[in-house]
């Protein structure tokens, strides 16, 4: 079969490797299509190291073939695929948030070859944990692509009260950003508010109709003033910071109003995550701060949910297809804003 294949770090080559065969109790997938996305670039510049070669976790696929001993999946079954797969003995693992998992959880993509290829093996852990997704056939594939990114969305927004929200302001104009405020405008936020440096991308987002109010250009007006004016001197009820900036976490508090909802969803730079903050902004406004990393079950149901049943709209999300003997030039084309590409997605 074709894949991606990182030789060493930052060296990725397309190249002709065995198609892998399902042993024991694992399941051997067709790939459809897979999206790049923000951690993959990491892993493919070389700044991010992973355990295995071919990476990639945002995937339509077709169940191929079964291995011996695999129960309830047939062959030709559409699906997606779970991403994180827990140690499934632990306290987090048993309520079934492998993503919090204690013994530390493994991933398709980082602990086992992904989906630029042609084919991917789904572990006997994973098979076991359920992480193959039927999605229906009427889905496009390149929709189902952002099952995944979006669940990680539908996670982090779990912990604030949607329903209470007069305005939500998203820190990032990236795909994370956009369907982070797309999750605010199904729940029924009344003003979504989206904040980014980059015009070329808010152009983009006006320009395909994201259902969003505001496109803020943060580095043209005072992001402070801006909410201020717009929330009768209030602050917003919640802040998602969705790019890998560490001074968006106190800015997100200046922000906020009294008792409003700060989500740090982006990862900070692992050699530079470290901040110092006015903890006292915390006590007296009584802030309230969540984490949010990758997604289990329950968030790829309802990610599904929502784009099935077009309450969020996945087909404009994806503005660039390209063939796995393209990848170099998708990986270059995504990692380069003014491409206007939102998200990316390989065709094997
Ligand atoms: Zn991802
Ligand atoms: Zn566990």
């Amino acid at each position: 079969m074709k894949a991606a294949v990182i030789k060493e770090p930052g060296v990725v080559e397309v190249q002709e490797v065995p198609t892998p065969q399902p042993a024991e109790g694992e399941v051997l997938l067709k790939i459809e299509m897979c999206a790049l996305c923000g951690t993959d670039q990491r892993v493919l510049s070389g700044e991010k190291h992973v355990d295995v070669p071919i990476v990639g976790h945002e995937i339509t696929a077709r169940v191929h073939m079964l291995g011996p001993g695999v129960k309830g999946i047939k062959e030709g079954q559409r699906c997606v695929v779970q991403t994180v797969i827990g140690c499934g003995r632990c306290a987090m693992c048993k309520i079934h948030r492998e993503n919090l998992c204690e013994n530390i959880f493994k991933a398709i993509g980082y602990q086992f070859n992904g989906g630029f290829a042609q084919y991917m093996i789904m572990p006997k852990s994973g098979v076991d944990q359920g992480c193959l997704i039927p999605i229906p056939e009427a889905l496009p594939a390149e929709v189902g692509t952002l099952i995944e990114p979006l669940s990680c969305c539908i996670n982090g927004m779990n912990y604030i009260p949607m329903e209470k929200l007069e305005h939500i302001v998203v820190f990032g104009g990236g795909i994370i950003g956009v369907l982070n405020s797309l999750v605010a405008k199904a729940r029924g936020v009344p003003h979504v508010t989206i904040m980014d440096v980059a015009q070329d991308r808010l152009d983009l987002h006006k320009k395909i109709g994201l259902p969003i109010d505001n496109f803020v250009n943060s580095g043209k007006v005072d992001p402070v003033e801006w909410v201020m004016d717009h929330t009768s001197g209030r602050g917003a009820g919640a802040v998602v910071v969705a790019a890998s900036v560490k001074l968006l976490v106190p800015l997100g508090m200046k922000v906020l109003k009294k008792g409003g909802h700060l989500s740090v969803f982006a990862g900070m730079p692992k050699s530079d995550s470290v901040d110092s903050i006015d903890l006292n902004l915390i006590h007296y406004n009584e802030f309230n701060i969540h984490g949010a990393t990758s997604s289990a079950y329950r968030e790829f149901i309802t990610a599904r949910e929502y784009l099935v049943s077009g309450k969020i709209k996945g087909e404009k999300l994806v503005t660039h297809r390209f063939r796995l003997d393209d990848f170099l030039e998708a990986v270059k084309t995504q990692a380069d804003p003014s491409n206007q590409a939102l998200k990316v997605v390989i065709v094997p």
